[in-house]
């Protein structure tokens, strides 16, 4: 007789399709979200695949008509419904939120990787948990606000107008709402152009879990769209995350208008690995800082400065480490990197390693696949030879793309790590406890990770500070941009 695992290994070759491959229903033609109903709209644009190039859906544009309507609904929303609901009441369906997203969190992941590029792996194991988290967190906030400032009395401030970017769809989607609807503030949001999918199927969430009409409200469009929204007389609050560019208008435009305002702009982190690290744990940190999500990511680890004593032991683990990288279909989930969002984005990134190479950088690209023939890829990419003049150690590439320079002491560390107009982020790697906390303290951005790289935590307060922006995200400081202390 056949022994059972045998019987198993006779079929083993004919596996049952990863669910991440099962098909999720995109409508053909995106409209908006406005009081609890989605509406058409008239001027389309196109979201793609950039894994494929294929069409995923028509976007409508919003123009000031729609986004008028979007935040005249939030506004009655706020007043009649959502502002004046008991806290316990609005936590209900924050924990509500959260727990479908977790029922429909395959399509919320698969969708997120079809729009954006990012990996199957990290859309389905890091965005959507998150995001979902940040709900989780929130709700239970939400009847609890009379402690959030002890002594003094909080109150919602109104409609909220937020604008995110491509890279994090979904999770800074949650991030901008969820402290907000559990302050008791109602929304408009605009998404980025080429990424508006998973808003859509959160606003499905909306309607399942009936959060009341107006409370959310999306409107789609390019930056016309969120210059409409951020300019709109009502909203009391504007959060934007994005390109310190736009940042920098934004701030400009609503200069003398009494709203509050937070910016979550770029950055350019430093990974500093001292001598004294664990050096394979630090070349995955290193890994996880710049190649997750294609470097697609406002604090990722973009400049890695080394000890001298170890720069080369390191680099050649660093080396052999990126050789394994798999580069291909991000709904694959033996994929480590993914499609870059957008041709332009494609573009930035390579127009970035020709400056570093005219600069006098040595680049070196590996990974343990070929580039795909079709879609919008990019080698995981080291420009070695740089130095602090130079302008991929000082501008944001935001793609896959490592510039490495090397220091003697820990002051020289901390001089290069702050020698940038950013401050979003660093990661520090050391044994020895007491330099992890000189460092640290000495480091001048909002986030400093220790032996550590890109962790998040819906408890722990997250942001920049000088042109990475300011406020908070996630925690009690994450309430703080909106509410009114009196
Ligand atoms: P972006 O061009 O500034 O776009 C961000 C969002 O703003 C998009 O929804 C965009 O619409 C919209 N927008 C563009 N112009 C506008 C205007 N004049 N008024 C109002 N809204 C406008 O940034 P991106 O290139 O998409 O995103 C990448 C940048 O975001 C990077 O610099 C990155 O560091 C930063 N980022 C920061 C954080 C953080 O937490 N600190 C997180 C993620 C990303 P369109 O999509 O149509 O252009
Ligand atoms: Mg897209």
């Amino acid at each position: 007789m056949t022994p059972p695992h045998e019987l198993r290994l006779s079929g083993a070759l004919d596996l049952a399709p990863a669910p991440e491959r099962t098909p999720v229903h995109i409508p053909p033609r995106l409209g908006h979200f406005i009081d609890g109903a989605f509406v058409d709209g008239s001027d389309t644009f196109d979201t793609i695949n950039p894994a494929t190039g294929d069409v995923l859906a028509k976007v409508c544009a919003a123009g000031a008509e729609e986004v008028d309507a979007a935040v005249r609904a939030a506004d009655r929303a706020f007043r009649e419904v959502w502002g004046p609901m008991d806290g316990a009441a609005r936590g209900k369906v924050l924990y509500r939120i959260a727990r479908r997203m977790q029922e429909r969190s395959r399509e919320l992941a698969v969708l997120e990787s079809m729009d954006n590029g990012k990996p199957i792996r990290e859309s389905r194991d890091v965005d959507v948990p998150l995001a979902a988290n940040h709900f989780f967190y929130y709700a239970g906030w939400a009847d609890k606000l009379s402690y959030a400032v002890p002594g003094r009395t909080v109150r919602p401030l109104g409609v909220a107008a937020q604008v995110i970017p491509w890279n994090f769809p979904l999770l800074m989607m949650a991030w901008k709402l969820a402290p907000a609807l559990a302050m008791g503030n109602t929304v408009v949001i605009k998404p980025a152009e080429t990424t508006p999918l998973t808003a859509r199927l959160l606003c499905e969430v909306f309607q399942e879990v009936g959060l009341p009409p107006g409370v959310v409200n999306v409107v789609n469009g390019a930056g016309a769209t969120g210059g409409h929204l951020v300019g709109h007389p009502i909203p009391r609050k504007v959060a934007f995350t994005g390109s310190t560019g736009v940042g920098k208008r934004i701030l400009a435009s609503t200069a003398g208008s009494g709203k509050k305002v937070t910016l979550e702009l770029g950055g350019k982190g430093a990974n500093i690995v001292f001598a004294d690290a664990a050096l394979d744990q630090a070349v995955e940190g290193t890994i996880n800082g710049i190649f997750f999500n294609q470097g697609h990511v406002c604090c990722a680890g973009s400049r890695l400065l080394l000890e001298e004593s170890v720069a080369a032991d390191f680099l050649g683990r660093l080396q052999r480490r990126m050789s394994t990288l798999r580069v291909g279909d991000p709904l694959d989930k033996n994929t480590d990197v993914g499609a870059i969002n957008s041709e332009r984005q494609l573009k930035v990134i390579q127009h970035y390693v020709d400056v570093g190479r005219n600069e006098g950088a040595t680049v070196w690209q590996g990974s343990a696949t070929a580039l795909p023939k079709r879609g919008l890829f990019h080698l995981p990419t080291l420009l070695l030879d740089v130095d602090s003049t130079c302008t991929v150690a000082r501008e944001e590439i935001f793609g896959p793309v490592l510039s490495v320079l090397t220091f003697r002491t820990p002051d020289e560390a901390i001089k290069k790590a702050n020698d940038t107009e950013y401050g979003l982020s660093c990661g520090v790697w050391t044994e020895k406890t007491s330099k992890l906390f000189e460092v640290s303290h000495a480091l001048n951005c909002g986030v400093v990770w220790a032996n550590g790289y890109n962790l998040f935590d819906p408890a722990s307060p997250f942001g920049g500070v000088r042109h990475s922006g300011f406020g908070r995200e996630g925690g009690l400081a994450g309430l703080a941009p909106y509410l009114e202390v009196t």
